[in-house]
């Protein structure tokens, strides 16, 4: 844990902002961790999948915007064309009919990156949010391709410019790597590294949008430590990448122990306030969630009223 979060959040990686070099420095260093694990690259370009960005003025502001296509960046002047990827892989299911069924686990590996020309620590390491949400999935990969293999088919992710409009993740729909119409949950996970009380302390999570569909039952049945969302006023389930998968009928929810703390998106949010024994514990729940997802016969399925309704995003 400490190794990998430490190399995320590590100032080298300069906070990890969408399309700057140290963006690029973490998604080598993550795909070369999956490579090791024994995963299978799903990207378009071995673990990397291209995602075609630019910056663009809208409303006087200069910001990074999702291009249509790959192709399209070359209508776009040099200067204002960006480079950023999600990272990608697959660990192939064994069972003769779960395996044409996909489960996709996933975190974002941006952050805010770096403000220049501001008092005291300028770089935003994003320990919390999200490094120790992809650490979880690079032991979840580690852990599956190390066997015995999934029943279904799972693909691991960690995505691009969630901070700023969920950009990686837009693209992923566009381009799966294995048809969404063959994804049957989405289990994200984010900001696991500090724990919660109203999870009930360390090594515990909590589920977004729980209530909605049978995912969080499973989990219960099963003995993990995964409580429903406390603070339906924030809106958690909306507020992440899974809100994109959940909006297309997948049973998508996120996981996590985000406790509310002060250094959210602050440059002190880093790792000398990871608490390690916490995150290692709920972790090794991630692991069990995603093998349950992966392996439990019965399909999820939304509750009663339980489906968000698509929202334009733009
Ligand atoms: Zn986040």
């Amino acid at each position: 844990m400490r190794r990998l979060l430490g190399a995320l959040a590590d100032d080298s990686m300069e906070g990890r902002g969408t399309a700057t070099p140290g963006s690029a420095r973490a998604a080598t260093f993550i795909a070369a961790e999956l490579a090791r694990y024994g995963v299978q690259p799903a990207g378009d370009s071995g673990f990397f999948q291209r995602v075609p960005v630019a910056f663009m003025s809208q409303n006087g502001r200069r910001r990074l915007t999702l291009l249509s296509s790959l192709a399209a960046r070359d209508s776009v002047p040099a200067a204002d064309r960006a480079n950023s990827v999600n990272v990608v892989g697959v660990i192939p299911g064994s069972d003769p009919v779960l395996r044409d069924q996909v489960v996709l686990v996933d975190a974002h590996y941006d952050h805010l990156g770096m403000q220049h020309g501001q008092a005291g620590d300028s770089i935003y390491n994003g320990a919390d949010d999200d490094a120790s949400g992809v650490v979880a999935v690079m032991e979840i990969a580690r852990s599956l391709a190390a066997g015995p293999p999934p029943k279904r088919t799972v693909v691991v992710a960690a995505t691009t410019g969630e901070e700023v409009g969920l950009l990686g993740t837009r693209w992923y729909l566009q381009h799966p790597a294995r048809p969404l119409d063959a994804m049957v949950a989405n289990l994200e996970i984010e900001m696991i590294g500090r724990p919660d009380s109203l999870a009930g302390g360390p090594g515990r999570g909590w589920l977004t949008g729980f209530e909605r569909s049978t995912m969080g039952d499973l989990f219960t049945k099963a003995g993990l430590p995964i409580v429903a969302d406390k603070r339906l006023d924030q809106q958690f389930f909306m507020r992440s990448d899974n809100i994109a998968f959940a909006e297309r009928g997948i049973v998508a929810h996120t996981l996590s122990s985000y406790n509310m703390h002060n250094d959210y998106h602050e440059p002190s949010d880093d790792v000398g306030h990871i608490d390690f024994a916490h995150m290692t514990r709920l972790v090794d729940v991630a692991v069990r969630a995603a093998r349950l997802l992966a392996d439990t016969p019965t399909k999820l399925q939304w509750k009663p009223g339980g489906q968000p309704s698509p929202r334009n995003r733009e």
